[in-house]
């Protein structure tokens, strides 16, 4: 199963996506220290709710989709109205970054099939000034979405996957983690 946030990555450069997905593969089958830190991790972000005007918020929500292939926590599953939808708490200014809005769109389908109720919405919100962005999902961008997905996933199982994730190789580099490292 894939974690939501590194197929999201796709959207930012299809090869940070790749490298995401083979160092988790190489971390959770060699790095036995990687998954105590993964299960201290868990015990840190203990898994809370609260009522805020309103609003029931559950903190660290763990979701996933079978169908989707897909796995991910929400900072907030907030539940209003007995509407459920996702939020994601972003560091700085409001931006519409593609590989945040998947992120978002992500969570919304996951969530949806996780809960077995409709999910057409999410937000992202940011700490400074704190607003949020509402993002929205029909029925016909969950169709789309839903078979990039399969094509991507069935794309990371090559044997020629460097090729199929090609580099950038443009400003998005300079901000990269993976800028000392992307040879291939
Ligand atoms: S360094 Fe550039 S090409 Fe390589 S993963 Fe990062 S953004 Fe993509």
């Amino acid at each position: 199963m894939f974690s939501i946030y590194h197929m999201s990555e796709y959207w930012y450069c299809p090869r940070a996506c790749l490298y995401y997905v083979l160092r988790e593969d190489y971390h959770a089958h060699e790095n036995k220290d990687y998954i105590r830190g993964i299960i201290e991790h868990d015990k840190i972000n203990v898994r809370g709710d609260r009522y805020k005007f309103g609003v029931h918020q559950i903190k660290q929500f763990e979701i996933y989709s079978d169908h989707l292939n897909l796995a991910g926590k929400l900072d907030i599953l907030e539940i209003k109205n007995g509407e459920c939808y996702p939020v994601e708490l972003k560091k700085g200014s409001q931006r519409k970054a593609p590989q945040i809005i998947i992120q978002i769109k992500l969570q919304i389908m996951v969530l949806e099939d996780f809960l077995n109720i409709p999910v057409n919405k999410g937000y992202a919100s940011f700490s400074a000034p704190h607003e949020r962005l509402l993002i929205t999902l029909d029925e016909d961008e969950k169709r789309e979405l839903r078979q990039k997905l399969i094509r991507i996933q069935i794309n990371l199982e090559q044997n020629d996957r460097f090729m199929l994730f090609p580099r950038v190789n443009d400003h998005r580099c300079d901000k990269c983690s993976f800028h000392k490292n992307c040879y291939y």
